[in-house]
């Protein structure tokens, strides 16, 4: 299979834990036999640079005509000081937009290797724990109408609009619920539909779209409970589908439980199959440079963009069991290192799972 791939390095780490990605991608594209081609477009601090903007037309145009998009991260102290639309993330809530991705994907897996790091008991994770949390990206209070002003009786006073309608719930569920039935075939909707109405709304689609897919396991939990059974028992949930704002905190708490911001994942997906695959971590100014950033949660993001854009399931496996391989082999980088393992860099580690991934 031919697939054109847009490469956004990014700032900071971001170069080097892509180049790592790159390696996995075409050790894969060697071994299935696929053609993958790489277009490296700019977009964050540096394409503000280069040309003056965080997000140039160019970059929108070739994200657009590609099958996916690989990024890195952006952001630095460099570019602190600009003006909101002038600032690295623009650039990213800008290619969110212009790809119409509506649907964010963050699995939280804990990987055998790293149950140290985990920041459950024992007996909580001896249970298992690999879920994977389906945000709605691109509605509710982060993009609602909002004001400050001042009250009648003199009060400063802010509103945020949390504004869903049925059809953005029913195209995240229908997300949540074939991601399911490829997972361990189980939902849980989580929203708030004691208090709110939107939240109503969100529970009665997700009803009518669990009753057209009868053979996955469905439940509703709120999401204050939600936040308290991610700790309490996270082997309960398969997939959980949300709304914006309950999705940014929930899929942040899941990824902290399971260790390292360096190992975790995530995808973004709108109606086409056009994704974009990036890692949950930022540009990490702190040690760019330096040979040291873990570059897994961006190999994991291929792994996704393989599965989730190219329906190649064997490839992203035979990543993911290259990953798990060099763990029980005991290499790490930095931020997951623990005693009696082997002090690992970007480049060796990238090069690691390159050499361990293997055609089933
Ligand atoms: P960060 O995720 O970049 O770093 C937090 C800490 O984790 C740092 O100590 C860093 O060294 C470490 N870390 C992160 N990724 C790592 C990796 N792969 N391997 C080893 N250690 C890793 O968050 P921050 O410091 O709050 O933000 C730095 C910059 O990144 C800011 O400009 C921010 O705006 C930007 N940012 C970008 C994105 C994105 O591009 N999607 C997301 C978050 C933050």
């Amino acid at each position: 299979m031919t697939k054109n791939i847009a490469v956004i390095k990014g700032d900071g780490i971001g170069p080097e834990i892509v180049n790592e990605a790159l390696k996995a991608l075409k050790k894969v594209a060697e071994l299935y036999n696929h053609e993958f081609n790489f277009t490296e477009v700019l977009m964050g601090g540096c394409a503000i640079d280069a040309v003056g903007t965080p997000l140039p037309e160019e970059t929108v145009e070739i994200c657009k005509k590609s099958d996916s998009v690989l990024l890195g991260a952006v952001g630095g102290p460099k570019w602190d000081k600009g003006e909101g639309k002038n600032r690295p993330e623009a650039g990213l809530l800008g290619i969110r937009a212009a790809l119409g991705l509506f649907a964010n994907l963050r699995p939280a897996r804990l990987l055998p290797p790293l149950k140290g790091a985990c920041h459950l008991k024992t007996e909580i994770t001896d249970k298992g724990l690999d879920l994977l949390i389906v945000r709605e990206l691109i509605g509710g209070a982060y993009f609602g109408d909002r004001r400050t002003f001042t009250d009648e009786k003199g009060h400063k006073t802010a509103v945020d609009e949390m504004k869903y309608s049925d059809y953005e719930v029913e195209r995240i569920c229908r997300v949540g619920f074939d991601l399911a039935r490829k997972r361990r075939g189980k939902v849980t909707s989580v929203d708030k539909a004691n208090v709110l109405d939107s939240s109503r709304l969100w529970r009665e689609i997700a009803h009518k779209i669990s009753a057209e897919n009868p053979d996955i396991e469905y439940g509703d939990m709120l999401v204050d409970n939600t936040a308290m059974q991610l700790v309490r028992n996270p082997a309960q949930f398969d997939v959980i589908i949300t709304e914006n704002l309950f999705g940014d905190i929930l899929s942040d708490e899941a990824s902290m439980i399971t260790g390292s911001l360096g190992m975790l994942p995530s995808a973004s997906l709108g109606e086409t199959g056009c994704g974009l695959y990036e890692p949950i971590h930022g540009s990490a100014p702190d040690i760019a440079g330096t040979d040291t950033a873990n570059p897994i949660a961006t190999i994991l993001s291929a792994a996704m963009m393989l599965r989730y854009s190219f329906d190649m399931e064997a490839e992203a496996s035979a990543i993911e069991r290259a990953v798990d391989k060099v763990l029980e082999e005991n290499y790490r980088t930095a931020d997951i290192m623990s005693e009696g393992c082997i002090l690992t860099g970007c480049k060796a580690m990238g090069d690691l799972i390159a050499e361990r991934i293997r055609k089933d």
